[in-house]
């Protein structure tokens, strides 16, 4: 399979009268093509900074201080605006945080479609534009017929969530993006979601990058999981690998608090402390002030996401020590 996303040392911080919030702090990873990838982490951990910094749609006082990011093979923070408009959508569609409050409610659905390609300089004639938004519709399981012509306000919040998910689609993007998409929505509707995003790939043949603090949505949908703590990626794996081996100690804490959807609520520890302010945050390993493995040299020197020998990536002291001492035993930390 080949990578299809790149990024590389991605650091993005926003600039607040108190000084800067270091929200994305030397991201890398790579996301192979026709992958599911889930970013997780707590409320802000930076998960949404990671995606407005790779489609670079920071808000106007978010700033990108370094980093690459590479979409095959085009280098995409360097592009002009006018080309880089022109690959969101067409090649990368994003659909943001609660983007559901960003459909206008004065416009009906189909001209919510109809801005999008013009957005893009398309041109459709009023029956292409209806044949293309209704197959995007029929894609997420909604009748065009009665949604085309309907108004956001006459829609629930599942219903408009797919609508975005159809919009995000109508350019045949190769990459979908999604942040908290099942976020704000009951849970049967959430399970609803979630299937179709299956459906979706399996069909599109799509790479599909979405965030969640949910980390049992991960579970669900995704191939590969990136866990990000305090602006810093901690740790890159496959699903199954972060559910049945996690290695860096922030994963094992989130992995014990799902514990509780099992409901073996004697055996939940959750993670002592709270998560640093990113303004100021803690030296060294941003978790040290929380981990019980914290030792002396973890305050002093940031962990760099390490490659250990099965393929997973790690960034943490204790893996790279032991690696570098112990070349044939692999690190249990339990
Ligand atoms: P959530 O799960 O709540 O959506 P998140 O993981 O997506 O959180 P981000 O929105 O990326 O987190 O925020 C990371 C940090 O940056 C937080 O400390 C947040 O308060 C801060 N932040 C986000 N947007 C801005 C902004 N426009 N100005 C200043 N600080 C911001
Ligand atoms: Fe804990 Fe140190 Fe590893 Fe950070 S680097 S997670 S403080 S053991
Ligand atoms: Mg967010």
């Amino acid at each position: 399979m080949k990578t299809i996303i790149k990024v590389e040392d991605l650091q993005a911080l926003y600039l607040v009268k108190e000084g800067t919030i270091k929200a994305a702090d030397g991201i890398s990873f790579s996301i192979l093509e026709n992958t599911v990838t889930a970013i997780v982490g707590e409320s802000a951990s930076g998960k949404s900074t990671i995606i407005e910094g790779i489609t670079k749609t920071l808000p106007p006082n978010g700033r990108i201080i370094s980093g690459k990011v590479y979409y095959n093979d085009l280098e995409i923070l360097t592009l002009k605006d006018e080309k880089l408009r022109q690959i969101r959508w067409k090649e990368i569609a994003l659909v943001p945080q609660a983007s559901q409050q960003s459909l206008n409610p004065t416009m009906k659905i189909i001209d919510h479609f109809k801005d999008t390609i013009e957005a893009h300089d398309i041109k459709w004639d009023k029956r292409k534009l209806i044949e293309k938004a209704s197959e995007k519709l029929e894609m997420v399981r909604l009748n065009p017929e009665s949604i085309l012509f309907s108004y956001p306000m006459q829609l629930s919040g599942g219903m408009k969530q797919r609508v975005l998910i159809a919009l995000s689609l109508i350019l045949e993007p190769k990459v979908l993006i999604l942040d908290e998409p099942t976020s704000a929505l009951d849970v049967l509707t959430q399970a609803y979601i979630i299937n179709l995003l299956k459906e979706l790939k399996r069909k599109l043949n799509i790479t599909l990058i979405f965030i969640t603090h949910d980390i049992a949505v991960a579970a669900e949908l995704a191939d590969n999981v990136a866990v990000v703590y305090a602006g810093n990626l901690v740790e890159y794996n496959s699903t199954n690998k972060i559910f049945n081996n996690p290695l860096h100690p922030y994963t094992k804490g989130l992995i014990n608090s799902i514990m509780a959807i099992n409901k073996d609520m004697s055996k939940i520890k959750s993670i002592p402390g709270n998560s640093p302010s990113l303004l100021n945050p803690p030296s060294g390993c941003r978790f040290h002030p929380r981990c019980v493995y914290s030792i002396e040299h973890c305050k002093k020197e940031k962990p760099l996401l390490h490659n250990l020998k099965d393929g997973s990536q790690v960034a943490c002291h204790l893996y790279y020590e032991e690696e570098r001492v112990n070349e044939t035993k692999t690190c249990r930390i339990s």
